[in-house]
């Protein structure tokens, strides 16, 4: 079909009008890379092994499942689960019926879990036992969902008589088929749904097309580099933003994958990582910091590990030097969003770039990435005036492409700008080369004197303090600039420097009217369902604070 468009004698193309689909990728994998690793660290406890060879045979028995189950085309099966195969399987199993998989973060509080299990209609819910204690909250008090299948075999399954009687997963697919004839639909059919995870407000719904993420996927395997010959671990779960495309990714270079399960703590990360030689792993930052402490204290990278994708949250530079100067582990640090499939920059250094002093790249590399392909990325002024591209000007960041959000599910009206364009939220900086750097969330950001702040760069500076080991940065009103900024620290250790030394060592590193007017000390920041600081509950916890006078 021709795009519309004032053009008028366009000739169409004349190539076949495939759609692009999920299900493909892995039949891909299955019949071309049947023999390459799938391996878990079990939620049960034991490694896992299998391969995209089985895992499509069980995806297909699955299919057949589900369609015994009565699940038809349109209909939403969500998970309540960690990175496994069987939630890879349920991937592919549930989108390639033409229904919908709907990913539901369980460190959401369980009323916004039944809010969105209410709103996205689910029929089924897929969980691993180590939600049983939830599930048994959610059963009837969620009257859309007709059963809660626990993701494990018969003698893993919960007795709990909350649950009366419990068909588990190995049972459910055990009797069916593993051929699965698999129909061909319009590729704007949706695949998948994540909630965003309420940091931006009350939950709203993304629903993700089979084009968006089979193009998503294209993007992913040439901007993040990934081969054949790369074994990858996506720390990120599986429930926030499809782990970043990385389960559609790997398949369609019949790439390895690995799959952590729910111990994501630095030892057992290392260790997984180390058996399996895994080449690639991608997360937000806090979960790199639990592995850095593992890796400085066993003296070395785990075994094959040659590059880290961190995204989510800014990378600090102390991090990027850490993995690259300390273990020779290549850091790429990439941007995205729920809304963004997440894919919107990764950076990756261009040739003219490499003979950068360490430091210079380090601080290119703490930008959050380079522009790619099949996202436009522009900044605008409060009034949406288009801003330059020349790394100074800050403005508003808007971006439009084909795996970007048009609309939230059972939303009407579009989340866009007149003239289609999606604000991300941030603030940030874009240069002629591409390379996007954010500043702030726009409401994070410290208006002082009719500047801004940028409470993101001022948290990554006081992170490389040898004493700090957390970090946020909040505005508190100011009776002369409006706002001034608040550094709130978590120490290493006992040690806790004053604001006149910690003033010292940022005051190299950032503008002097940057320095924060106060620094105090917590146990520990508040963290949310994704891994990142909740800056509503700190502003909330200091709500009342003031500059002393
Ligand atoms: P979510 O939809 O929960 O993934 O959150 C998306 C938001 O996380 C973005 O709008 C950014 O504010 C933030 N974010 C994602 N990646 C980065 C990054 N590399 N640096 C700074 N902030 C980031």
């Amino acid at each position: 079909m021709m795009p519309p468009g004032p053009l008028s004698g366009l000739i169409p193309g004349q190539m076949m009008d495939r759609p692009l689909l999920v299900a493909p990728l892995m039949r891909f994998a299955g019949d071309y890379h049947g023999d390459t690793a799938v391996v878990t660290r079990s939620v049960e406890g034991p490694i896992h092994r299998t391969t995209y060879g089985e895992t499509h045979r069980r995806v297909q028995k699955l299919a057949n499942a589900l369609k015994a189950l009565g699940i038809k085309p349109g209909d939403r099966v969500a998970t309540l689960a960690w990175n496994t195969w069987r939630h890879l399987e349920l991937y592919y199993a549930v989108a390639g019926i033409g229904a919908i998989c709907h990913t539901v973060n369980p460190r959401l509080p369980i009323e916004h879990m039944r809010l969105i299990l209410a709103h996205a209609t689910d029929r089924l819910v897929f969980y691993d036992t180590t939600f049983t204690e939830l599930v048994a909250g959610l059963k009837n008090s969620v009257p859309c969902v007709e059963q809660f299948i626990p993701l494990c075999d018969a003698a893993h399954a919960p007795s709990d008589p909350r649950l009366g009687d419990v068909l588990a997963y190995e049972d459910l697919i055990a009797p069916h088929a593993e051929t699965f004839d698999w129909p061909e639909f319009n590729e704007n059919t949706a695949a998948s749904l994540c909630y965003t995870s309420g940091t931006t407000g009350t939950p709203k719904g993304v629903l993700y097309s089979h084009r968006a993420l089979v193009l998503h996927s294209y993007s992913m395997v040439s901007s993040s580099r990934m081969t054949v010959d790369d074994v990858i671990l996506p720390v990120v779960p599986m429930f926030h933003v499809n782990a970043w495309g990385v389960p559609y990714a790997a398949p369609m270079v019949g790439a390895a994958q690995v799959f952590a399960g729910r111990a994501m703590d630095g030892q057992s990360l290392f260790e997984l990582m180390d058996g399996e030689a895994v080449t690639c792993a991608l997360g937000v930052p806090t979960l790199w910091m639990g592995l850095l402490t593992h890796m400085r204290s066993a003296g070395r990278k785990p075994k094959g590990l040659e590059r880290v994708v961190i995204g989510g949250a800014a990378a600090p530079e102390s991090m990027i030097e850490a993995f690259e100067l300390e273990f020779g582990v290549e850091v790429n640090h990439a941007w995205g969003m729920t809304e963004t499939t997440p894919l919107g920059v990764v950076n990756t250094l261009k040739p003219k770039f490499k003979a950068l002093s360490q430091a210079e790249r380090t601080k290119l590399k703490s930008k959050q990435g380079r522009a790619i392909f099949g996202v436009d990325l522009r900044i605008v002024d409060e009034h949406g005036n288009a801003l330059p591209h020349d790394g100074v000007a800050a403005g508003h960041l808007q971006v439009r492409g084909p795996w970007i959000i048009q609309s939230y599910f059972k939303h009407d009206a579009r989340a866009l700008t007149a003239d289609g364009w999606f604000d991300t939220g941030d603030i940030a900086t874009l240069d002629g080369d591409g390379y996007m750097h954010i500043t702030d969330r726009a409401k994070d950001v410290i208006k002082s004197g009719g500047e801004w702040i940028s409470s993101v760069d001022l948290e990554n500076a006081a992170l490389g303090h040898p004493d700090v080991a957390m970090a946020a940065v909040i505005g508190i009103h100011h009776p002369r600039w409006t706002e001034r900024p608040l550094l709130i620290c978590v120490t290493k250790g006992a040690a806790r420097p004053t604001l006149a030394e910690i003033n010292d060592y940022l005051g190299r590193k950032v503008p002097k009217w940057w320095l924060p007017e106060a620094i105090t000390f917590v146990e520990s920041l508040p963290i949310g369902p994704t891994g990142k600081i909740q800056k509503v509950k700190l502003r909330e916890q200091f709500k009342d604070y003031r500059f002393d006078a």
